[in-house]
């Protein structure tokens, strides 16, 4: 299975067949399971073996066949698979921290995750200081020999900023502090955030590993010993394990995600490039295109622009008349879905921020971020320059 590639193990990857041999994987849809002795039960508590099952919350064979199959794709060496996206992002922080430690994060943050660094981790005594993402110097000078982690989403959302694994990994790793990308944007397909440095990569499972809108989940990946010896314990006991039934969708979506990723980025791609050559608005930011103030290092870190693009319509009037006037794109805020989705992150998403966080971030009144879905490129096109119009 280690030579295969990732549309192989997307498919194959971690399956368990019960005395059935099912084709397709089986939702173990069960908190606890049955042992057949009393010293059986003893031992199990001991010391579970492969496949040995307790509850729920410390894991489950649908679940576990998740976590086998993202960890295959991602070319990690184990996952814990977590309720969502930022259960995955807490776990994985809080799992290895404690007060005294020192953390350097990117500034330009999903706002749940900022607010776990800038709010929760304080209040236990972990010291945060925030850089902006982009800058290596800064990086440079932050962290110093007590830095225990690193934190910062690898494509900041929703200014698409991108960060340089491997140059902070290797800044990182010179005081041996743990790298935690969350990946999202990179999504599983373009991501190789493992060979370029990182510890530790963290998903919403919510966004591309679903990719049709319908749970709630998150994965955090690593090495064996992270993840079974400091994730694992801090999750099964503070409550932030996935649902069997959840892991079974999201075992269904990574059958497709190879599938879908590629269209979705093909069509982003295909879309940034003829509203950029419109000209009709103000900026038009896309990893994929040349003009991208990163674009070499979008090409080498993940070799194509993903599946979200950021256009400026001038102000925030001009943007409620755009998205009140699409008709594909619906106005939401989940990203990676099958359906176009158009976000005003000003008045949402990052509404929180204080005005001139937000602007120092670059996120104008006039921003929209679109996550492009699997409709047919002519469509999205005619409905995006329909509104623009
Ligand atoms: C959505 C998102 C999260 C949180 O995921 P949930 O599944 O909503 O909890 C974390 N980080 C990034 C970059 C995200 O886009």
């Amino acid at each position: 299975m280690k030579t295969w590639k990732k549309r192989t193990k997307a498919v194959h990857a971690g399956i368990r067949r019960s005395q059935y041999n099912e084709v397709s994987e089986a939702i173990y849809l069960t908190q606890g399971f049955v042992y057949e002795t009393a010293e059986a039960a003893e031992a199990r508590f001991i010391q579970a073996g492969d496949d040995e099952f307790i509850y729920a919350r410390y894991g489950n064979p649908t679940v576990a066949m998740f976590e086998d199959r993202i960890a295959a794709l991602e070319g990690a060496e184990d996952a814990f698979a977590t309720a969502s996206g930022m259960a995955a992002v807490n776990g994985a922080l809080t799992a290895m921290l404690r007060a005294g430690d020192h953390v350097v994060s990117a500034r330009a943050l999903f706002g749940s995750c900022l607010y776990i660094l800038e709010e929760i981790l304080p209040r236990f005594g972990v010291h945060v200081t925030f850089v902006d993402g982009t800058d290596l110097d800064a990086w440079k000078a932050a962290i110093k020999p007590e830095t225990k982690a690193v934190f910062f989403e690898s494509i900041a959302n929703p200014t698409l900023d991108v960060v340089d694994i491997k140059s902070v990994s290797k800044l990182a790793h010179a005081v041996d502090a743990t790298v935690i990308v969350d990946n999202v944007f990179a999504t599983p397909v373009f991501s190789d955030a493992i060979a370029q440095g990182a510890d530790v990569v963290v998903y919403s499972a919510t966004k591309h590993i679903d990719g049709q809108g319908r749970a709630l989940g998150g994965v955090i990946l690593g090495a064996r010993d992270f993840i079974r010896g400091t994730v694992e314990p801090y999750m099964k006991h503070t409550g932030g394990s996935m649902s069997p039934f959840t892991a079974w969708l999201m075992l269904k979506g990574l059958e497709t995600i190879e599938l879908r990723v590629r269209a979705q980025a093909a069509t982003a791609q295909r879309l940034a490039e003829a509203l950029e050559a419109d000209g009709t608005l103000g900026n038009v930011i896309y990893p994929g295109l040349a003009s991208h103030s990163q674009h070499a290092l979008v090409a080498a870190q993940m070799g194509a622009g993903g599946t979200v693009i950021a256009i400026d319509a001038g102000s925030q009037d001009a943007a409620f008349k755009l998205l009140n006037k699409l008709e594909v794109f619906v106005i939401s805020n989940n990203l990676g879905d099958a359906k176009s989705i158009a976000t005003h992150p000003a008045t949402t998403t990052h509404q929180r921020l204080p005005v001139e966080t937000r602007a120092s971030l670059g996120i104008t009144p006039g921003l929209i971020r679109l996550s492009i879905g699997l409709e047919d490129a002519d469509d999205l096109l005619a409905d995006l320059r329909g509104a623009i119009g």
